[in-house]
């Protein structure tokens, strides 16, 4: 599904420039559960905008499904996201001014899909994630757990292949983490790519695969509990 061949990604800042992905491979299968890990600034949410097609990369392969993803203008990108991808975000990212059945609708409206039916839709999946009673609500009338579910409705609206949750727990208590990353397992026990960013031990195990980052490669990727020899290990050793 994902595949990332010597991958490097440097930030430029006036004279200055960051190299922060430093020849980084990395292959994730369809239907994996994985989490990224790695401290502050290690350049996980700079490889989550690559693999969401949000940003660019210099150098290296990024193949989504068998595609090469490389220079595409922003109509290109914005497809390809719009078919594949469905992000959630550590601030939940919804638009204030319009109700949970709104947001989830979103990605409809750009798909053009008429406002009764795109509602219609979206109140489904509001149902789904137990959150009907509260689909004419404005955000700032719910709780961080129900706003971060109302953003995994409207990531799940487009039916993506693959989810991509940057730090989703990283705004909630442990309880409620627990609970969205119930949601995430359901999501992927029902088949899709599920890739989560996050800097806590405990939400990370509740993965399949862990990813860990350090000094722009993979340091270590551990599977099931197992230690997977991996080719940036290798060759840095
Ligand atoms: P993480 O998500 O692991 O905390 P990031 O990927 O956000 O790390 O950032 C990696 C490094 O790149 C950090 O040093 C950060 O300050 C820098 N960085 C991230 N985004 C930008 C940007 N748009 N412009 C310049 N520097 C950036
Ligand atoms: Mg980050």
């Amino acid at each position: 599904m994902i595949q990332i061949s010597d991958l490097h990604k440097s930030y430029t800042m006036g004279s200055n420039s960051l190299h922060v992905l430093k020849g980084l491979n990395l292959e994730i299968d369809e239907g994996e559960f994985v989490s990224i890990m790695g401290s502050s600034g290690s350049g996980k949410s700079t490889l989550l905008n690559i693999l969401g097609i949000l940003d660019d990369y210099d150098q290296g392969t990024y193949h989504l499904g068998g595609k090469l993803i490389q220079g595409l203008n922003e109509t290109r990108a914005a497809l390809t996201r719009n078919e594949m991808i469905g992000f959630i975000f550590q601030s939940f990212n919804l638009i204030s001014f319009k109700n949970a059945m709104e947001n989830v609708a979103l990605p409809l409206y750009y798909q053009k899909v008429s406002r009764k039916k795109r509602n219609l839709i979206a109140l489904e999946y509001l149902d789904r994630l137990g959150l009907k009673e509260w689909a004419h609500h404005l955000p700032n009338e719910m709780s961080g757990g129900q706003k971060q579910r109302v953003a995994i409705a409207r990531a799940l609206i487009s039916k993506p292949k693959i989810i991509l949750a940057d730090e989703p727990t990283g705004a909630l208590d442990s309880t409620t983490s627990f609970e969205v990353m119930d949601i995430l397992k359901e999501i992927n026990d029902q088949g899709k790519t599920v890739i989560i960013v996050t800097h806590e031990h405990d939400i990370a195990a509740m993965t399949k695969k862990i990813i860990r980052l350090k000094d722009g490669v993979i340091e270590e990727v551990i599977k099931n509990g197992e230690l997977q020899l991996f080719k940036d290990r290798i060759r840095t050793e």
